[in-house]
């Protein structure tokens, strides 16, 4: 049995442990002699997790020929077996933190005594044995034994009677006076005070003890105390193998986790400056312990050629000077009170503080602050140095760190080329004058939970085909740009939170094509994301919000998929796209945007459907200055300003869209504004569905327009237009209005149901109209009025409730083989002076009830109240004073007026004021007097959008 004796200095200590895998040997094991003066009683180590020794079980592999390792195993054997018969609850008043699972008791322990003393003034220190392989996990014959279930062996009791050793074993069993008074007379308080001058080896040792020396060694403060001592930390760090590593919260631990984690932890080797000394100079207080100390990270990491996985902790200080170029699977932790990382700062002023090359795979750094802090004015041109660097080949995890960098060029961490694929995550970079993170040439990795804020560059560069996985990162307050991909650079982003950057959220830059899914973009001080200068990129689900700028920018070649994204609240637009852009817009909810929900410009020319495009303060849809786009499917509704807008040159093709419940009109063409409205449903505007106007020559077919609060379509000023097979219908105004020198052509269309007239031509409206239905308005089928001089050609104006065709007001008409019948009014109505051109026109059938009404000596206003208007000779009453403005019908001219002064007007289009009560005489014809009406009520004008330019 080796007996090096724990006062071995540590350095050699660890050469000599060079030979086994992990440090393991016990140099502070003990004497043979101890053995036999407190040898371990035979029912303890059976106790589920009682004797857990630190690094015990190497010790078992490793020295097979150590006689109490021997005895340890058969003792678990025998143990078990005993167990049934041997149950007496081992239950001790005021034990409450013991680990054997005993739940009788919560009452606090009542050692406050030991904390009048300091553990670490030594006292003489009785020193046990450390040996007996006591984990239960590693002996098989615990486990396999029949009936001796670790719940058994939890409740073994102390034993008064010391058991004979098992087979093997040559030792004394003869127990002592004094070790007999120590074990059952010596008050509790009493030992946990003295167990709490005893480091973690003699803790082990004395736990196998007896029960009740077990149950008090195994207490929690105890190993708290010794655990804060070596390893520093507030809470139990649980390190279940390379990269692993976990803090608990001891309040929610099963057990005792200090101890647990002192366990896992006491491979490793420590870096505190000044402590080997102390360890040397003072050799007697350290035994009983077995940690190696190093003063700086260099001479640690030496032996991690030797060792894989080389656990290294390092604790509070400013390690400045390092050369830490690392290529082994180390384990570097910081190890301090409080905020570990904030404690322990590796820092260079020349190189890059750490760098990670080939050979670092499971390679861990954590917990640490890692600084580049060049001297102003350095000369070396240092922006290929960086607060972290990774290199190719290599594959390290960065858990937990602070990473600085005062450089202005450059970037904080850097991972560059082929199969660099670091995982870094919950680290900070931030406050950094240059770059936060920077992946490029091909470099991969998993980045996840940092948080990069206030740098003065982009927060992440991702270049040159690089292609990390970034997910759940906060990435704020810079002072460029969020994320910038660019250079053909690549990724998958997910979850990242990204807002407040100075610049765009997200950038995407020269053939880059990351991928971007659930993240959420908002509070950009410009756009949310930006797509330039041939970028890609796959957009989905994402919450892009509140920016400055647009929600998404594309332009100058750049074809980016955007689906299923939420874009809303934006100070400007949801998606903007110019310059050349394309991109497949597709699936998104666009909303609440300050301009336009989508606008095209510049020849851009991006699909873009089935969005819902709704509640925008401004338009929907915003096309102009030779914008393209193909944009079907899309819901536009409930936006301020009209649905869609096309205007200067613009072409784009909208087919099948549901364009709706706009506070203006639904879709507006202007300034020479063209492309194709096809197949759309349009219906319910304030104002018109379709607006058309100063040169705009749309191609507007098979759309169903409906259900508006004016008028159906509206060309005017100008305005052009094919417009074929659309059903118009169910319009609070005319279906159709044509005025002030449009000239649209209407072909085969279904104007019906309307509130108002069929379709209306007035100031100098032109137009050609054929083969159209125009059936069951309110109003006249087609009203030309005002110098208008459409051209009809086979329609069918039929089943009105007021006249087929009326014209008036000098206009004219041309009308040729049209069919006109089943009128209420009248077929065709003339007024005084007009004179149409006609060709083969068939009216006929019509119901005339103007004429019945007269030749039966009725008022008209009996047929037309005061919402339409009879064409019929009118005449003015000197005598009643009328004016210009009143006309009375000829029966009351012959009774109510009969003996006045009156005169002809003309043969027009007028309701009768004398029948509407509205001159000073009591109507004869009609009886009694109707409501209050002095206007001549004509269709009531258009409402007419005016631009707002954006943009
Ligand atoms: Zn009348
Ligand atoms: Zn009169
Ligand atoms: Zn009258």
């Amino acid at each position: 049995m080796p007996n090096s004796g724990s006062n071995t200095p540590q350095i050699t200590t660890r050469r000599t442990r060079k030979n086994t895998s992990r440090y393991a040997a016990g140099s502070s094991r003990a004497s043979g002699k101890s053995v036999r003066t407190l040898r371990v009683p035979n029912s303890i180590d059976a106790a589920g997790n009682a004797p857990v020794d630190v690094d015990g079980n190497l010790i078992a592999e490793e020295n097979p020929a150590v006689d109490n390792v021997t005895l340890g195993h058969n003792h678990l054997q025998q143990s078990a077996i005993a167990a049934p018969g041997a149950i007496e609850a081992p239950y001790i008043p005021g034990m409450s933190h013991g680990s054997t699972g005993n739940n009788a008791c919560h009452q606090p322990p009542p050692y406050d005594l030991r904390r009048k003393f300091n553990p670490s003034d030594s006292l003489p220190c009785q020193k046990f044995v450390v040996g007996g392989n006591g984990s239960a996990e590693s002996d098989p014959s615990v486990s396999l034994s029949p009936g001796a279930s670790s719940t058994l062996d939890v409740y073994l009791p102390a034993r008064k009677k010391v058991r004979r050793a098992a087979t093997g074993s040559t030792q004394n069993d003869v127990v002592k006076d004094g070790s007999h008074y120590l074990q059952y007379e010596l008050p509790d308080e009493v030992i946990y005070c003295i167990f709490g001058y005893l480091l973690e080896e003699d803790l082990c040792e004395v736990s196998k003890v007896c029960k009740r020396f077990n149950t008090i060694a195994n207490d929690t403060e105890l190993w708290k105390n010794l655990y804060q001592r070596v390893f520093e930390y507030d809470m139990p760090l649980l390190y279940s193998g390379p990269t692993k590593f976990e803090f608990v919260n001891p309040e929610e631990w099963y057990s005792n986790p200090w101890k647990e984690s002192f366990k896992q932890l006491s491979s490793g080797v420590h870096v505190r400056p000044g402590y080997q000394a102390m360890v040397e100079a003072e050799p007697e207080k350290y035994k009983g312990t077995n940690i190696t100390y190093f003063d700086s990270i260099q001479s640690a990491m030496d032996l991690s050629d030797e060792v894989d996985n080389l656990l290294i902790f390092v604790h509070k200080g400013i390690y400045r000077g390092e050369f830490l170029v690392i290529e082994s699977n180390v384990q570097l932790i910081g190890a301090a009170p409080g905020n570990i990382a904030e404690n322990v700062i590796i820092e260079r002023s020349s190189e890059s503080a750490i760098v990670f090359v080939e050979g670092a795979k499971t390679g861990y750094l954590g917990y640490v602050t890692l600084k580049f802090s060049p001297e102003m004015g350095f000369n070396v041109p240092h922006h290929k140095h960086y607060a972290l660097e990774i290199c190719e080949n290599c594959s390290p995890t960065i858990d937990h760190c602070i990473i600085r960098s005062t450089s202005v060029v450059g970037a904080a961490v850097c991972v560059s080329g082929v199969n660099a694929e670091p995982t870094i995550k919950y680290c900070d970079i931030s406050q950094c004058e240059n770059v936060g993170l920077y992946i490029t040439d091909h470099a991969q990795g998993i980045y996840e939970g940092n948080e990069i804020s206030g740098n003065a560059l982009a927060g992440i560069w991702v270049k040159n085909h690089a292609n990390p996985i970034m997910r759940r990162n906060h990435i704020h307050h810079g002072r460029d740009v969020g994320i910038f991909t660019f250079d053909n650079g690549l990724g998958f982003f997910e979850e990242n939170d990204i807002h407040n950057n100075r610049i765009a959220g997200f950038e995407v830059k020269a053939e880059a094509d990351p991928t971007v899914v659930n993240c959420e973009i908002h509070h950009g001080q410009t756009g949310g994301i930006y797509v330039h200068e041939k970028g890609r990129g796959v957009f989905i689900e994402n919450r892009i919000h509140s920016n400055n700028f647009a929600g998404v920018w594309i332009t100058s070649q750049s074809n980016p998929t955007i689906r299923k994204n939420e874009i809303y609240d934006g100070h400007q637009g949801g998606v903007y796209i110019f310059g050349d852009g394309r991109g497949l817009i597709e699936h998104n909810n666009i909303y609440g945007n300050a301009l336009a929900g989508i606008q095209i410009r510049t020849n851009s020319d991006p699909i873009v459907r089935h969005n819902k495009i709704h509640h925008g303060q401004h338009g929907g849809i915003y096309v102009h200055e030779k914008g393209q786009g193909l944009i079907e499917e899309n819901e536009v509704y409930a936006n301020t300003l009209a649905g869609v807008w096309i205007t200067t040159g613009s072409t784009p093709v909208l087919r099948r869209n549901r364009i709706h419940s706009g506070k203006q009109v639904g879709v507006y063409f202007y300034d020479n504004g063209h492309g194709r409205l096809e197949d759309n449903d349009i219906f319910n505007h304030l104002y018109s569905g379709v607006q058309i106007r100063t040169g705009s020559n749309p191609v507007i077919k098979r759309n169903k327009i409906w259900g508006g609060q004016n008028g159906g379509v509206l060309v005017y000023n100008g305005g052009l237009g094919l417009l074929e097979q659309n059903e118009i219908f169910d319009n609070a105004m005319a279906g159709v209005w044509i005025k002030t020198d449009s000239n649209p052509t209407l072909r085969r269309n279904k104007i019906f149901d309307g509130r108002d007239g069929g379709i209306c031509i007035f100031n100098s409206g032109k137009g050609v109209l054929e083969e159209n239905d125009i059936f069951r308005n309110a109003q006249a089928g087609v009203l030309i009025s005002t110098q208008s001089h459409p051209i009809l050609r086979r329609n069918r104006i039929y089943d009105g409730l007021a006249a087929g065709v009326e014209i008036t007001n000098n206009a004219t008409a041309t009308l040729e083989h049209n069919q006109i019948f089943n009128n209420r009014f009248g077929g065709l109505c003339i007024a005084s002076g007009v004179i149409p051109i006609m060709r083969g026109n068939k009216i006929f059938n019509n119901q005339d009830v103007v004429e019945k009404a007269v030749n039966g000596g009725q008022c008209l206003y009996k047929i037309s109240s005061y919402t339409s208007f009879p064409m019929h000779d009118f005449y003015r009453c000197r005598t009643c004073n009328t004016t210009d403005r009143n006309a009375v019908c000829v029966n009351c001219i012959k009774t109510c007026h009969s003996g006045h002064d009156i005169e002809f007007v003309r043969h027009d289009r007028f309701f009768c004021d004398c029948g509407a009560g509205t001159l000073s005489n009591q109507c004869q014809l009609q009886g009694e007097s109707t409501q209050e009406t002095d206007t001549l009520y004509d269709s009531a004008p258009p409402m007419e959008t005016h631009t707002l330019m954006v943009n």
